[in-house]
């Protein structure tokens, strides 16, 4: 474990904004993050851990802290029955190898989640959703280092539901905000079984493209190449262009509030959110999109061209530029909508 000065930030976020960390460590076990803790430079300093940097904002051009970046790598297979298997991974592993690689041993459940970038970290913080399967649903439990009392660290393996998982959100964003550090997720898998298998596709473009090739096998690789197919059609290639994805969460609405807008504008799309509370869930894109703000640029960024949700650096941006990007769209969807957009992205 080296402790380095003056790191530049730009090769470790997806957005690929110049900021300097006065402090930079990684991290590639959890007895090292325990050694980390004893330090001055730890105990001392504002601290902010890393993962795959595809979901932040780095809104100023230096960090006066220390930055830890996870690179704890790990995988294995904890149980294998005839219908499921349990996988510990470590949460620096890349995502989308571990779904690559699921899928190509015929495990089911992760297929939706496909080519979703960057690393495990992030999935259990900010529930990973996608085409209507979120990562609580294989999710086993989530092991991580408390690190909010200095002299008495605790490590904790704790199952699904301790972790509060909830619409791109879990506790890891709320009540355990900057005091943990995850070092593995524990992933539950069904083995694929043709006479069982009920792919989720529900979302329109994926039963869309299943019914132009009905000869088709349904399978989860066939899930999964679909996904990235629509993925690459939508979403810009981050190995070109500078993003971190979608920038805002889907507002949930009530009722009353979603029948007022519908009855403005009938064109306003939106799903059933949860049943037992009638709330709705709107498209941020869409309302983005009708404030006129699709494929607009701002100074050197702007939204995507294919996804108003998406804002891109089109380079030499500046976090402070995408985030007056960001409370632009924020005050004209409230102006026109009534509706506060939330960062999903996180914003240091
Ligand atoms: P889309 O499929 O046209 O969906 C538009 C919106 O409608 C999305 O906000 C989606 O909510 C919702 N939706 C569509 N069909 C639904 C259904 N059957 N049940 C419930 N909600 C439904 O366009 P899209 O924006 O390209 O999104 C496709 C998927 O990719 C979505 O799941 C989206 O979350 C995901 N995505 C993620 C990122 C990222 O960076 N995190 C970026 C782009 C897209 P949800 O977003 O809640 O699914």
């Amino acid at each position: 474990m080296q402790i380095q000065s003056d790191i530049s930030l730009k090769s470790y976020n997806t957005f690929h904004l110049d900021c300097v960390a006065k402090l930079f460590v990684a991290i590639s076990n959890p007895s090292e993050f325990l050694e980390l803790m004893k330090t001055l430079q730890f105990k001392e300093n504002e601290r902010f851990v890393l993962g795959g940097g595809s979901n932040i904002l780095l809104t100023k051009e230096r960090f006066e802290g220390i930055v830890i970046k996870n690179e704890i790598m790990w995988k294995e297979i904890l149980e294998s029955e005839e219908w499921f298997v349990v996988i510990k991974v470590g949460a620096g592993e890349n995502r989308d190898d571990f779904v690559q690689r699921a899928i190509d041993e015929w495990y089911r459940g992760i297929e939706n989640l496909v080519s979703i970038p960057w690393n495990v970290w992030a999935t259990p913080m900010q529930n990973i959703w996608a085409y209507g399967v979120e990562a609580k649903e294989i999710i086993e439990s989530v092991e991580w280092i408390d690190y909010s009392d200095l002299k008495n660290p605790i490590i904790k393996n704790r199952s699904n539901i301790d972790c509060q998982f909830d619409y791109r959100d879990s506790i890891f964003k709320q009540s355990l905000k900057n005091k943990v550090f995850i070092t593995h997720v524990t992933f539950l898998l069904h083995k694929y079984d043709p006479t069982h298998y009920e792919p989720i596709i529900s979302y329109w473009a994926i039963s869309k493209e299943l019914e132009s090739t009905p000869q088709k096998k349904i399978t989860p690789r066939l899930i999964a190449d679909i996904v990235t197919a629509i993925r690459a059609s939508k979403l810009p290639d981050r190995r070109v262009i500078w993003t971190a994805g979608s920038f805002f969460k889907n507002p949930i609405v009530e009722k009353a509030k979603y029948e007022i807008l519908i009855d403005k504008n009938p064109k306003i799309n939106a799903h059933l959110h949860d049943p037992a509370t009638s709330s709705y869930k709107l498209n941020a894109g869409q309302l983005i999109e009708l404030s006129e703000l699709k494929w607009i640029t701002q100074w050197a960024v702007g939204t995507y061209k294919n996804h108003a949700l998406v804002l891109v650096n089109h380079g030499g941006g500046t976090g402070e530029q995408l985030l007056a990007l960001a409370e632009l769209i924020q005050s004209r969807v409230h102006d026109n909508y009534g509706i506060k957009l939330e960062p999903e992205v996180n914003l240091i």
